[in-house]
């Protein structure tokens, strides 16, 4: 457990996945907590995940804010601002998986995800660190496949995820002065909606990992949970890998 009692969380894409585990965890270590979602269909289950938060004594949000739409991201983080505090730990989460061979791809495709994975925790950042205290924590979730896409068919997906490491970096230095950190967690495959562990490919990618088999959303969140929290504070620019092995 990491001591995040009296910080500000803001998490997007919480309602389900990853996402849902990191703000969880966050909010079990004591944090306040702030996430978005975007399907109509999630909307009852990030209102309970809210409701269950709050039962257990933390002031949550579950704001509905689409990343494709930039004043979307940024009014969900003023929104934050205003009911919670300041944020101290932003974790850009929310991400789409469009895959496909390169020639199939289209222009909307390529928006999409950029849009989605790389937009997004852009904007997002430039609204969170205007009013992020000292010691700040920016945490990006990126994907084993940035540093080797490994198949055919995830071109797009890995320039995005590959982008996040260069805007992580930058703001290390940008953000370093004010103690801020940022960072980048790589996911192997993890079971979740977008990455079921009983899916067609799932096979192939456990095939080529050194621990053979998925990891569960918790992997992730202990390891943001750990970079939030005070022993992460020496640690920026960094890219790190949870991966089962994957990279290995
Ligand atoms: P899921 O598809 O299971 O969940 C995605 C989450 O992001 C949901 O909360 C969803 O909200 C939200 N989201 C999706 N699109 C938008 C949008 N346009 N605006 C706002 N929120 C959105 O994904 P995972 O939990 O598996 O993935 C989370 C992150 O981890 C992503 O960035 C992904 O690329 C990365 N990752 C995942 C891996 C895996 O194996 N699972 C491996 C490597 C990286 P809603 O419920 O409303 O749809």
């Amino acid at each position: 457990m990491q001591n995040l009692t009296g910080k500000v969380a803001f998490v997007t894409g919480g309602s389900r996945g990853i996402g849902a585990a990191i703000v969880r965890r966050l909010a079990a270590d004591g944090a306040d907590v702030a996430f978005t979602y975007v399907s109509e269909s999630s909307a009852a289950g990030a209102q309970a995940l809210a409701q269950e938060l709050s039962a257990g004594g933390r002031r949550a949000r579950a704001i509905q804010a689409d990343s494709m739409d930039a004043a979307a991201v940024r009014r969900a983080v003023e929104h934050a601002v205003a009911e919670l505090g300041p944020v101290d730990v932003l974790v850009n989460n929310a991400g789409v998986f469009i895959a496909g061979p390169i020639g199939g791809a289209s222009l909307d495709d390529y928006e999409r995800t950029m849009d989605i994975n790389v937009r997004a925790p852009f904007v997002a950042i430039q609204a969170a660190q205007a009013s992020m205290p000292d010691g700040g924590r920016i945490i990006n979730i990126g994907s084993c496949l940035a540093a080797r896409a490994g198949r055919p068919g995830v071109a797009l997906y890995a320039a995005s995820k590959a982008a996040l490491v260069g805007l992580t970096q930058g703001l290390a230095r940008d953000l370093g002065e004010r103690g801020i950190t940022a960072n980048v967690v790589h996911p192997g495959p993890i079971d979740t909606d977008m990455n079921p562990a009983d899916g067609e490919r799932a096979g192939d990618m456990v095939a080529v990992l050194s621990l053979p088999h998925y990891g569960e959303p918790r992997d992730i969140a202990g390891m943001v949970a750990f970079l939030a929290g005070p022993e992460g504070r020496y640690i920026t620019g960094a890219s790190l890998a949870v991966d089962g092995g994957f990279a290995a």
